[in-house]
């Protein structure tokens, strides 16, 4: 404090503003070498993509009729002109893949902004099962329950059967919320969850898993867990705050963390809030709360990027770091899931039978 004060005297004497100047000038050029050092010295890590809530490229496709039946959710097929009135509603799809995924969905949908939507949607439960630019071929077979959810746009797929001909096998998953948690989820006809998670990982609380780490196609180099604004960011094991707020431009507030056991780093991208505990230098437990996640930096909603990387700058993926495991719905609300899933499959199955 003592410092500070010659700056903020300077006034009407002209001595001590010119010694205040002279001071702050000193101030302005040690400030400048610390901050020179700074960013020599850490512009080495790798700078991170851009993240994965970056708008969905929309999918070249000419329109023709390929065997697709866009129907309402009893099973009837909705004329043309009526389907602007039958967006609001639930909706189901059935059709074959013809090219990729995005563009057979483009020519069945009369939106190209719906077609981009759910191909997004889709992508993300997907990816669990197979390469989507890999192993989606022609006569793959796709049925869909899907519905608007509020917001700008939203679709939210309720079922979904995939028939893959690579795999040689049909996938399945079903929405359910379950009694008492925050967001619902995807599980399989048993009841266990379609998603991994990670144990005591940086996050207790999300909806989605929206972006693994993809070192092919669309590179990205972490995580993404979709969840909403100011969620606490733990920690997962002992570790030193490296350094803080390095490129916020396109990384929003961030953090970067060693763990002690192990000397990898950790980066968790596009913070709302980091915390006055995390500060550079500091060791902080298993567990401690650093951060609040948030929407800061190139990123278009609000999630939790997590990066894992060695010393050396080697990517590592966090699935495979952690421990993990895959939750499974049990008594009552396992129950629940199973009438939930069987009415949204019956119906998925009447699709099917309509050829
Ligand atoms: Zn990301």
């Amino acid at each position: 404090m003592f410092l500070l004060r010659p700056i903020s005297t300077i006034g009407p004497n002209p001595n001590r503003a010119s010694r205040g100047i002279g001071f702050a000038l000193l101030v302005g050029v040690l400030l400048g070498t610390a901050l020179g050092f700074f960013a020599g010295h850490y512009l080495v890590p790798p700078a991170a993509p851009p993240c994965p809530t970056a708008p969905v490229t929309p999918p070249q496709a000419t329109p023709s009729s390929d065997g697709g039946v866009l129907t309402s959710i009893d099973g009837e097929t909705i004329p043309d002109g009526k389907q602007a009135d039958e967006k609001n509603k639930v909706r189901s799809l059935r059709l074959k893949i013809r090219g990729s995924l995005a563009a057979s969905l483009a020519r069945e949908m009369k939106e190209a902004r719906e077609a981009n939507i759910l191909t997004a949607v889709l992508g993300r439960l997907l990816v669990w099962w197979l390469d989507a630019t890999r192993d989606v071929m022609r006569d793959d077979e796709l049925k869909i329950i899907f519905e608007p959810v509020a917001g700008p746009g939203e679709l939210r797929i309720l079922a979904l059967e995939y028939t893959s001909q690579k795999m040689g096998k049909t996938f399945s998953a079903t929405y359910f919320e379950a009694p008492g948690a925050s967001y619902g989820r995807y599980y399989s006809a048993d009841g266990q969850e379609l998603e991994l998670r990670i144990i005591d990982g940086p996050i207790d609380d999300y909806e989605q898993v929206t972006e693994l780490m993809n070192m092919a196609g669309r590179r990205h180099h972490g995580v993404d867990f979709k969840t909403d604004r100011g969620t606490p960011v733990r920690a997962p094991f002992r570790a030193r705050i490296a350094r803080r707020n390095w490129s916020t431009r396109r990384n929003g507030n961030c953090l970067d963390l060693v763990y002690m056991d192990s000397g990898v780093h950790a980066l968790f991208l596009h913070l709302d809030k980091i915390l006055p505990i995390a500060r550079p230098g500091r060791v902080v437990e298993a567990g401690t709360v650093v951060a609040l996640a948030g929407n800061t930096g190139r990123s278009t909603a609000a999630h939790l990027h997590y990066e894992l990387h060695k010393s050396s700058g080697r990517l590592l993926n966090p699935f495979e770091f952690h421990k993990t495991e895959r939750l499974k719905l049990e008594g009552s609300a396992l129950s629940a899931f199973e009438i939930q899933h069987r009415t949204l499959h019956d119906k998925l199955q009447r699709l099917g039978d309509k050829e």
